[in-house]
């Protein structure tokens, strides 16, 4: 890995195809593969973590008038309830908000968060005060660096995984790698994903008119296109599929965020 790196510097951070030359060069072993990657993006992007921050805030800044990341998360937590999972896996978990409720629910035994972001990672342990939880808490939780774009063992094995505000993230053309990491490689019994209506932004007063929520969004979905694109994955790995939307509902334009919970037979 340290040789490729080297062979690499000035211009394989930068090249279109490095995943592919890395995967080949590390002779596919994952685990190597994803340190490289991992350590290629913040090379070619050092700050891009302070500006995802930054544009994170931008982002609460539009939807704070209606406390939208409270309800967000009341939903995902009341979703997890009903599946009656005990154990569950953030995938894509931020600075761990989620992870923070989480962790006040006695009949969660197991809760694990992951982030390709290092920084993100590093915020949530000092959030959640982890060096300094008593054992028994701490034994509950972990925080571990990975990325949905690569199968990952550490992954299976939940009741429930949730990936709450991450797939607009994700260029379009890499979501089918998401989708077969998350529903045929980890696949948990219960998958909860959220993600913004843009039909509802109209509704945003700060927000321009045909801008989306947040720099780095590579899409924001209509809720027909959220569902077609669910019930499509939920077919094709044999999931069911159910639709909820979350915050103040529209006639018009819905509700600002919307959830689905994917769930299979599979214990
Ligand atoms: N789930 C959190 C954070 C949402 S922001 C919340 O609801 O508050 C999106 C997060 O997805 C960021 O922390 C980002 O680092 C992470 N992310 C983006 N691409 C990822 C990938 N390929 N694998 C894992 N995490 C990813």
């Amino acid at each position: 890995m340290e040789k490729l790196l080297s062979k690499g510097e000035g211009w394989l951070e930068s090249h279109p195809e490095k995943e592919l030359i890395a995967r080949r060069y590390l002779k596919h072993r994952t685990s190597l593969m994803r340190q490289a990657l991992a350590r290629l993006v913040e090379e070619e992007s050092p700050d891009a973590d302070e500006a995802e921050e930054a544009h994170t805030a931008e982002e609460e800044a539009v939807e704070a008038p209606i406390y939208l990341n409270d309800q967000r998360l009341d939903a995902i937590v009341a979703a997890l309830k009903d599946s009656g999972a005990t154990s569950v896996v953030d995938l894509g978990c931020g600075e761990g908000r989620l992870l923070k409720m989480l962790l006040r629910d006695k009949s969660l035994t197991r809760i694990v968060g992951m982030d390709v972001s290092y920084r993100a990672l590093a915020i949530a342990q000092s959030r959640l005060n982890l060096d300094r939880l008593p054992a028994r808490q701490r034994s509950r939780i972990e925080l571990i660096h990975g990325s949905l774009m690569y199968r990952d063992s550490r992954l299976a094995g939940f009741d429930a995984a949730t990936v709450a505000e991450v797939i607009e993230h994700l260029d379009a053309p890499r979501l089918a790698a998401f989708e077969r990491v998350v529903f045929e490689c980890a696949r948990p019994r219960t998958v909860i994903v959220t993600t913004p209506n843009v039909e509802y932004n109209v509704r945003f007063e700060t927000l321009p008119a045909g801008k989306l929520r947040h720099k780095d969004h590579r899409f924001e979905w209509t809720r027909d296109e959220f569902q077609e694109w669910a019930s499509e994955v939920a077919k094709r790995f044999g999931y069911t599929f159910g639709f909820a939307p979350v915050g103040p509902e529209d006639d018009k334009v819905g509700s600002p965020t919307q959830m689905g919970v994917f769930g299979c037979g599979n214990l």
